[in-house]
C-alpha cells in the first residue's frame, strides 16, 4: 500500500473533494496517523440510533461524524483561503513549515 504523507494537522480547514460530501468544507477535529483516516467536522455523518437507558429518557436519531480518508481531503489556506496543495520546505533553522501552493505563505 502506498503511504500518504501526512500534512493535515488537526484544527486544520480542509474542503472534501470526493464523495458524497464533495464540495463541503469543516474543521478537523481528529486524525488516526496509521490508517489515514480524519474526522472532519459536520462531514460523513453517520445516522446512530440511540436507546433510551433510563425510564423518562428519549431515544432517537443522532448524527455523527465519520472519517473521511485523507486523500479526499485538500487543505484550505488559512491565508488566501483557497483550496490548495501543501509543499513542505525547510526554515535556515530547518524547521519544516507547510508552504501554500497557491499563495506562497507559511500555514504553520
Ligand atoms: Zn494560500
Amino acid at each position: 500500500m502506498k503511504k500518504i504523507k501526512q500534512k493535515l494537522k488537526k484544527g486544520d480547514h480542509v474542503l472534501i473533494i470526493s464523495g458524497e460530501d464533495r464540495g463541503k468544507k469543516g474543521k478537523i477535529l481528529s486524525i488516526d496517523k496509521t490508517k489515514n483516516k480524519i474526522i472532519v467536522e459536520g462531514a460523513n455523518l453517520i445516522k446512530k440510533h440511540v436507546r433510551p437507558r433510563k425510564q423518562g429518557e428519549q431515544g432517537g436519531i443522532i448524527e455523527k461524524e465519520g472519517t473521511v480518508h485523507v486523500s479526499n481531503l485538500k487543505l484550505i489556506c488559512p491565508k488566501c483561503g483557497e483550496p490548495t496543495r501543501i509543499q513542505k520546505s525547510a526554515l535556515d533553522n530547518q524547521k519544516r513549515v507547510r508552504v501554500c501552493n497557491k499563495c506562497g505563505e507559511f500555514i504553520d
